[in-house]
């Protein structure tokens, strides 16, 4: 028998392809040292060529995935990846509240706005978004989007480091401690910058572009390696520099599978 390790929950949806969502979170939690639990809140029917469709899972069976581990195993940090409907948003932020998780005194708590699929597939419904605004991120510790989602969410069309100073404020309005804009495909360089910020601080996080087309699941896995960081007792500032770690590795060694997008990979 050994200790236990520490514990991350991730509330986010399946995807049948096993390289983003539910899947990725868990092997990235895996591979970080903490033990992952999960509350579905969509299966998706998708492979390296996109989604073809999702059903989600009635919000009394998310509530109830959340309250059953937090009861018996605890949570020592959470993230949320896609939620598809804003009943199950309304509902993750109602229970988080009960199971002490998020807000100013509750267990670490990470958002990833997850909107769409990088194919464009559709993985919120339309009138959620407001609802990850006004629930979600007053309970955020961290909010991680990337560029689409920063455009959807606040407007703001990233183009530089200013536009990008003003997308971390923009997001701040609504009421997370600390905000990661993910530079990801911003600059035609080959430097990849990301800016975390909690509106005191501006932290530049500076990191190699690969060259690679598989990418499919970074984003899942760069949260849940920062939400394992932050399980771990580790602040926000450097849980996000371990989790930039982590996926730069990741992206590193991404492989081809399928005839689309293959994943990145938390194997090495
Ligand atoms: N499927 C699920 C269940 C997801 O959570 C996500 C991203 O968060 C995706 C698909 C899309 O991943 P990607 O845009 O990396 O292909």
């Amino acid at each position: 028998m050994t200790a236990t390790p520490k514990t991350a929950l991730t509330i986010a949806g399946s995807d049948s392809g096993g390289g983003a969502g539910i899947q990725a979170d868990l092997r990235t939690f895996f591979a970080c040292g903490v033990h992952g639990m999960t509350a579905i809140t969509a299966v998706t029917v998708q492979n390296s060529l996109g989604v073809q469709g999702f059903t989600d899972i009635p919000s009394d069976v998310v509530a109830a995935q959340i309250k059953a581990v937090a009861g018996d195993m605890g949570v020592d940090a959470a993230k949320t990846g896609m939620l598809a409907t804003a009943e199950i948003i309304r509902t993750v932020a109602k229970t988080l509240d009960e199971v002490h998780i998020g807000g100013a005194e509750g267990a670490p708590f990470v958002v990833d706005p997850v909107a769409a699929s990088m194919h464009g597939d559709a993985l919120l419904r339309e009138e959620a978004l407001e609802a990850i605004r006004t629930e979600l991120f007053p309970r955020a510790t961290l909010v991680t989007p990337n560029l689409d989602e920063v455009r959807l969410l606040t407007g703001v069309e990233v183009k530089g480091p200013e536009s990008q100073r003003e997308a971390a404020r923009a997001l701040l309005t609504f009421g997370p401690q600390w905000v990661l804009v993910k530079g990801g495909h911003l600059y035609d360089s080959p430097r990849c910058v990301d800016l975390l910020s909690d509106g005191a601080r501006f932290i530049e996080l500076e990191g190699p572009r690969h060259p690679t087309e598989h990418t499919h699941g970074g984003g899942d896995t760069m949260a849940s390696a920062i939400t394992a960081s932050l399980a771990k007792g580790l602040g926000v500032p450097d849980a996000v520099a371990e989790g930039k770690r982590f996926i730069e590795r990741a992206v590193e060694e991404s492989y081809p599978l399928g005839e689309g997008v293959g994943p990145v990979s938390p194997f090495w």
